[in-house]
């Protein structure tokens, strides 16, 4: 076997075992997610927002590049774009926003929840923001936000989120494998919507 050779054999060994490692993750979250789903909704995304927060935070702390990360408050490009969450994190924010009095632009939500991921931007940009971005450019439900937000981190500068001036294939991302797993298995197992689809659905639920 030539040196070339070996070199190929050992990167297919070893992409072969991250996959296999990546999948026993994937497959923890897909059984722990499938065991919840008969809990409170709203509790099974406090949890699950908490274990990410976990996963993050400890990733972070082994992980040379995260202290990078220059997201902050009132840096709110992201929540201009499409956010994917699911049933139970909807049921959440809407407990939350009843709680709280806080009213619910339904108009604004029927109208983003014709638009997919793919086609988020073609909508005007006066209604592109989430309905939970305040006026101060913070997030209202900091607290109870989807895991979807949680584990969005870039690593340029903020002004390069921006989609409506920049390209975003100039942003840079820090991301833990495991927070990203833990995601995929919720919106697999539960089911995934844009969030105003999924927040009218919340509120329409009457169970
Ligand atoms: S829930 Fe909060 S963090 Fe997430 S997109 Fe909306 S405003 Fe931004």
């Amino acid at each position: 076997m030539t040196d070339d050779s070996k070199a190929v054999a050992n990167r297919k060994t070893r992409d072969e075992k991250k996959e296999a490692y990546l999948r026993v993750i994937y497959d923890r979250y897909t059984v722990q997610f499938r065991a919840a789903g008969n809990q409170d909704a709203p509790s099974v995304a406090r949890k699950a927002h908490i274990a990410m927060d976990e996963v993050l935070e400890r990733d972070r702390a082994k992980n040379p590049g995260s202290e990078n990360v220059r997201c902050g408050k009132g840096c709110s490009h992201c929540c201009r774009e499409a956010v994917e969450i699911w049933p139970h994190e909807a049921a959440l924010l809407v407990g939350i926003a009843r709680e709280t009095g806080m009213a619910l632009d339904t108009a604004r939500l029927e109208r983003q929840s014709r638009y997919t991921v793919d086609t988020w931007r073609q909508q005007p940009a006066a209604d592109k923001a989430c309905t939970f971005l305040g006026d101060d450019g913070a997030c209202m439900v900091y607290e109870s936000r989807p895991n979807a937000c949680r584990k969005l981190l870039v690593v340029t500068d903020p002004a390069l989120c921006d989609a409506e001036h920049r390209k975003p294939d100039s942003v840079g991302r820090w991301f833990s494998w495991e927070a990203e797993l833990m995601e995929s298995a919720a919106l697999e197992t539960f089911g995934t919507a844009v969030m105003p689809k999924a927040l009218l659905a919340a509120l329409n639920d009457k169970g």
